[in-house]
């Protein structure tokens, strides 16, 4: 099942959830973007549980919020999602410090971070041992802003295929829901997984 595929601490929770009290209101416990609202509802059932579950994936797609490091420049934002902001669009400050800081806030959003800093694959799984969190995923360009936007046009007009190793259904909006590494810097780009976490090894 789809959803699976995102290796979060909250799949568990929910499975949990619904197999011993099959409704309630402690649905808090799925804090998730366009469902928040439907969990703090006493009417919730399992049923819904899974349909919303089930469609997770396809809302995310709709709401691609991507976090644009601040080294980069603006000509990139008419490739990437709509929903992409600058750190400085997110209210932090220029020069905040990349760990925790910027890690931090790709959290709290939620975010696909995309960025020319090759520290960032290290800082990712820095920051999931220390915080036993799973983060949302890495685009990593390449340093020159030409090749960046060049990457960038090719990966949205689909020249660039993009392929996952374990997984033949892969499409790039799955990556951020899926915390992967999408690393434009390779040629041929790369996709990898960052989740270390033990629902990855349940798989
Ligand atoms: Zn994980």
């Amino acid at each position: 099942m789809l959803v699976f595929a995102r290796q979060s601490q909250r799949v568990p929770a929910i499975i949990a959830f619904i197999g011993s009290r099959g409704e309630s209101k402690t649905a808090a416990c799925f804090q998730t973007g366009d469902s928040e609202q439907l969990a703090g509802s006493e009417n919730v059932t399992a049923n819904a549980f899974w349909t919303i579950l089930l469609h997770m994936p396809l809302m995310s797609k709709k709401k691609q919020p991507f976090i644009i490091d601040e080294d980069l420049g603006p000509a990139l934002k008419p490739y990437l999602p709509a929903d992409s902001r600058t750190t400085v669009e997110c209210g932090v400050r220029k020069g905040t410090p990349d760990y925790p800081f910027i890690l931090d806030l790709c959290q709290r959003k939620e975010a696909m971070l995309v960025t020319a800093d090759i520290e960032f694959p290290k800082h990712i799984k820095r920051y999931q041992r220390e915080h036993n969190e799973c983060c949302w995923g890495l685009m990593l360009l390449p340093g020159d802003e030409a090749k960046q936007v060049d990457v960038l046009r090719r990966l949205k007009e689909g020249k660039i295929k993009l392929k996952h190793p374990n997984d033949p259904n892969f499409r790039f909006d799955y990556a951020r829901h899926d915390n992967l590494f999408v690393n434009l810097r390779a040629d041929p780009p790369q996709v990898t997984d960052l989740c270390d976490c033990e629902w990855e090894d349940q798989k």
